[in-house]
């Protein structure tokens, strides 16, 4: 075997934590779904998705037909899968045969699912995605007389799964008036459709911000992405959620389920007033030295982290120096003793320490979900206990 620059390590017993944690501050009756897309945010879905099965989860979300069709393979629960966007026309055959449920948010997908259904003699699970003010997809409020027409009219080929809407940001307490607004706007849809006797199984709304901030938007399932890997969607859910709890609650419930780590390449001593990289970004203010690691932006790790990235290498925290390269990146570890072969964590912790995507992202405006899904399919991930 051929080792690789560095290496991804997911640890099942934090996920377990964040899943336990996310549970309890549901309650019994919702379900949750976990959200996969993007790589299960970095973390691998095929690595991942077993993980949260060995934790009770039996729903995964996923953006589009090629996620789903990861997630199915590697499932070995019979899992149920939710594709949330992208499916071609030519997959919906594939999708509705192998039981996979998907948004429709146009008549033309809905009206093709049930044609196909119908020719498969099996029902299309389908959730209708309503527009309530996010502006993206989602049947309006105009189209929904001719929505409760087709919906009856191909009823014998249609599993309605459920019914739902993705809000504006319900991470900042800035868009609060705008979440309310949806809520109304989507249970105003319900009951409007109600009334035409359509009955959607299953009503969702929530994803990790929504469902820690605003708990009427959990209703009957919730789509958690970031929260289960141990991240919150931002400070403001965070400081939310701190300000509820009795003051010796008040600490951080997750835990990340990732650690990326790699090796350092080389160690070299640089002289005071020399350039440390490409160009003059850095400058040597003393005698240094500095260690090399072969992790750059082609492996997901920012050039924003230029001059700013931490790392660990031997239980102290050091900083990136110089510009972020292709496939290197340098450090300062003037102060620490180092050597080639040495352990270093990009992110992740150890004895306390922790290098948090986070920190990253106030430092560079990027938010974890950026640089987490950033991290190449390529890197292997290891399940740790
Ligand atoms: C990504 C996504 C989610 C999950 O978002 P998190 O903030 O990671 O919990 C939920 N719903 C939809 C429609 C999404 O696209």
């Amino acid at each position: 075997m051929i080792s690789s620059p560095s290496k991804i390590y997911l640890s099942q017993s934090s996920l377990a934590n964040n899943l336990d944690f996310i549970r309890q501050q549901l309650g019994d009756e919702v379900l949750l779904s976990s959200v996969v897309k993007g790589n299960a945010y970095g973390h691998g879905i095929a690595q991942f998705v077993p993980m949260a099965e060995q934790c009770g989860i039996r729903h995964f979300s996923v953006f589009c037909a090629d996620e789903a069709h990861q997630v199915k393979e590697v499932s070995s629960e019979k899992s149920d899968i939710m594709i949330m966007g992208d499916i071609a026309n030519e997959d919906l055959s594939w999708a509705i045969e192998n039981g996979i449920e998907f948004f429709v948010f146009e008549f033309d997908r809905l009206i093709e699912a049930a044609d196909i259904a119908k020719s498969l003699g099996v029902k299309a699970k389908v959730h209708i995605e309503v527009e309530t003010g996010l502006n993206r997809t989602g049947f309006d409020k105009h189209s929904l007389t001719e929505l409760a027409e087709v919906l009856i009219k191909k009823a014998e080929h249609l599993s309605l799964e459920g019914i739902c809407t993705h809000l504006a940001g319900a991470e900042s307490i800035a868009n609060h008036v705008r979440i309310k607004k949806q809520l109304s706007v989507f249970n105003q849809t319900v009951k409007w459709l109600k009334k035409k006797d359509i009955h959607p199984k299953k009503k969702h709304t929530a994803c990790s911000a929504a469902a820690m901030t605003y708990p009427k938007t959990r209703m009957d399932m919730v789509r958690i992405g970031i929260l289960q890997y141990g991240f919150w969607p931002g400070p403001e859910t965070f400081i939310h959620f701190l300000g509820k709890q009795k003051a010796e609650n008040k600490q951080d419930p997750l835990k990340r389920v990732i650690k990326w780590k790699s090796t350092v390449m080389s160690t070299k001593s640089i002289a005071r007033g020399e350039f440390i990289g490409y160009g003059n970004s850095y400058l040597a203010h003393q005698d240094m030295r500095v260690a090399t690691v072969p992790v750059g932006y082609s492996h997901g790790y920012s050039r924003v982290l230029s001059n700013q990235g931490r790392a660990l290498i031997n239980n102290t925290r050091v900083g990136v120096i110089g510009l972020v390269n292709m496939n290197m990146m340098m450090l300062d570890v003037t102060e620490v003793d180092v050597s080639k072969g040495d352990e270093v964590i990009l992110i992740g912790g150890d004895n306390g320490l922790e290098i948090s995507v986070a920190s990253f992202g106030e430092l560079s405006n990027q938010l974890n979900y950026e640089l987490l899904t950033r991290l190449p399919y390529r890197i292997p991930r290891i399940i740790t206990k």
